[in-house]
């Protein structure tokens, strides 16, 4: 609990805590969830709010957490208007979360709630942002490997320093919050922004645990696209790459052209032939290839900025609420069912 004097609640704000969570298809374990959370975040703040943002879900999701909203008025929910992707569902948590802190964690319980009190004396001591290290996984090797390998790629690339295993399971001053969800960006990848935002920012270890049901949400493709956003949002390495390449085989070329010349008018022998006799055929082919290769790996480079581009310049929202349960008093919306809401910027 936040002492009374806590400095994270400003007149403005009118809770201490909001907790966001995304949900997709998560039926099987809200039941879990919801007694975790009933259980500790009375002890962690005295006024506090769960935004729950369900993504398009298809299962009963929706309705379990309706029933949950009716149960217990300060879980609210955000029903979007299908399945935008776990980044674009912390946005639209993001824009309604009103408290003076605020946290981000998964449904599943692979993030413990619990670990938000520690996370709160951290903010106590003067940090605006206390984000989770993942200490140990549990989870398959070939996952832990991929994320390990993502997670030291992009730190190589990156131009902002971003933690090392840290997802999205974090804890953020009001201010903080504020920045983000100003930013305008249609491709977002959080927990790069949240680093890129700068102020007092700390680590807390702790074990991630396996999910406590259900199955993964991310799929191998949306692993590579979340992956692709982090690389290509926070890192121009991959264009510059090009212009290393390029001048590396221009280089090259050059002296490969001074080398053929010498060959032909010195009439040497290189590998036992002249020049005359032209062999090399071979040769000429895996240059051809590579080269060919590389250009076309760089235009893949350059489609994926162009793509990007393409879609922020087309400013749609990020996301569109088909429901709303918990802000019906305050924003005057017409009765349930009929709300429309959507990620203005
Ligand atoms: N999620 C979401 N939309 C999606 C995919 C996932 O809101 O399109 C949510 C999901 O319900 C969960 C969180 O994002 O709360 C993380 O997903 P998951 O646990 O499946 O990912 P993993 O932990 O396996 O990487
Ligand atoms: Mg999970």
């Amino acid at each position: 609990m936040l002492p009374a004097n806590s400095k994270l609640m400003t007149a403005t704000e009118s809770v201490e805590l909001t907790l966001i969570i995304p949900c997709y298809n998560e039926a099987a374990v809200l039941p879990a969830l919801e007694a975790r959370l009933r259980d500790c975040l009375e002890r962690l703040a005295k006024s506090w709010e769960v935004v729950f943002v369900d993504d398009g879900s298809t299962d009963t999701t929706f309705e379990q957490l309706r029933k949950m909203h009716v149960a217990e008025p300060r879980f609210k929910v955000i029903s979007l208007s299908r399945n935008f992707g776990h980044q674009a569902a912390l946005c639209a948590g993001l824009s309604r979360a009103r408290g003076g802190a605020v946290g981000v964690l998964d449904a599943d319980l692979q993030d413990p709630p619990e670990l938000f009190r520690d996370c709160l004396a951290k903010l106590q001591e003067g940090y605006d942002v206390v984000y989770a290290v993942r200490h140990h996984r549990k989870e398959n090797v070939a996952k832990r490997a991929c994320y390990t390998a993502f997670y030291r790629l992009l730190r190589l690339v990156s131009e902002v320093d971003i933690p090392l295993d840290s997802g999205d399971f974090c804890l953020m001053r009001r201010r903080v919050v504020d920045v983000l969800a100003a930013m305008p960006e249609r491709n977002v990848f959080w927990r790069g922004m949240r680093a890129w935002t700068g102020f007092r920012q700390v680590g807390i270890e702790y074990d991630r645990d396996a999910r406590a049901a259900g199955d993964t949400k991310y799929s191998l493709r949306r692993l590579i696209g979340l992956a692709g956003d982090g690389v290509f949002a926070f890192s121009v390495l991959p264009l510059r790459m090009a212009t290393f390449v390029g001048l590396a085989g221009l280089l090259l070329s050059g002296a490969a052209g001074i080398f053929v010349l010498g060959w032909r008018l010195l009439g040497f022998r290189f590998m036992g032939h002249t020049a005359s006799e032209l062999p090399g055929w071979a040769g000429v082919v895996c240059l051809v290839l590579f080269l060919s290769g590389t250009q076309f790996l760089m235009l893949g480079c350059l489609g994926e900025y162009v793509g990007r581009i393409y879609r922020e310049v087309k400013q749609r929202p990020r996301w569109i609420a088909r429901e709303m349960l918990g802000w019906e008093r305050e924003t005057n919306n017409p009765a349930p069912g009929s709300t429309y809401d959507r990620d203005v910027v």
